[in-house]
């Protein structure tokens, strides 16, 4: 086993996609909300609210956790597409949440960074 730092990845095999790079790469289909070369958004398919985008960077890192200083242009471009996503999904006026489970204790069911966008109703503080 090769130790990258980020995971065992096998000799010789490559590893294998995640479930949102499929998804980026139109290998599994999704509602597309946007894409640029960095990243994509898409409906959540278990929707909590009436709109429900998961924002996902092209590059699989697998939690916010995991990121490093490299990462800093394209964290900050996810920041600055949520505002833009949730304007164009009419949310600017009522608000809206945004969510960045990690790890099994927030339960995290994906591992490849995502941001969900939540909105279209009230929401309750503290989450469960
Ligand atoms: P998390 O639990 O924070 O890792 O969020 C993963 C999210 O991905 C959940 O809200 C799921 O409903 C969502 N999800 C899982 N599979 C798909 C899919 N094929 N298309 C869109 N959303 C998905």
């Amino acid at each position: 086993m090769l130790h990258s730092g980020r995971g065992c990845v096998k000799f010789g095999a490559a590893m294998e996609k995640t479930l949102f790079q499929k998804i980026a790469d139109k290998e599994i289909p999704a509602a597309m909300v946007y894409e640029d070369s960095l990243c994509v958004a898409f409906r959540d398919i278990t929707p909590v609210a009436p709109v429900h985008v998961l924002l996902v960077p092209r590059k699989p890192i697998p939690s916010i956790e995991a990121a490093a200083a490299e990462d800093a242009e394209l964290l900050a471009h996810l920041m600055l597409k949520v505002g833009e996503i949730a304007r164009a999904e009419g949310l600017a006026e009522g608000g809206f949440r945004t969510v960045m489970n990690t790890g099994a204790d927030a339960g995290q069911t994906v591992p490849h960074l995502h941001i969900h966008i939540i909105g279209g109703r009230s929401m309750q503080w503290p989450p469960g």
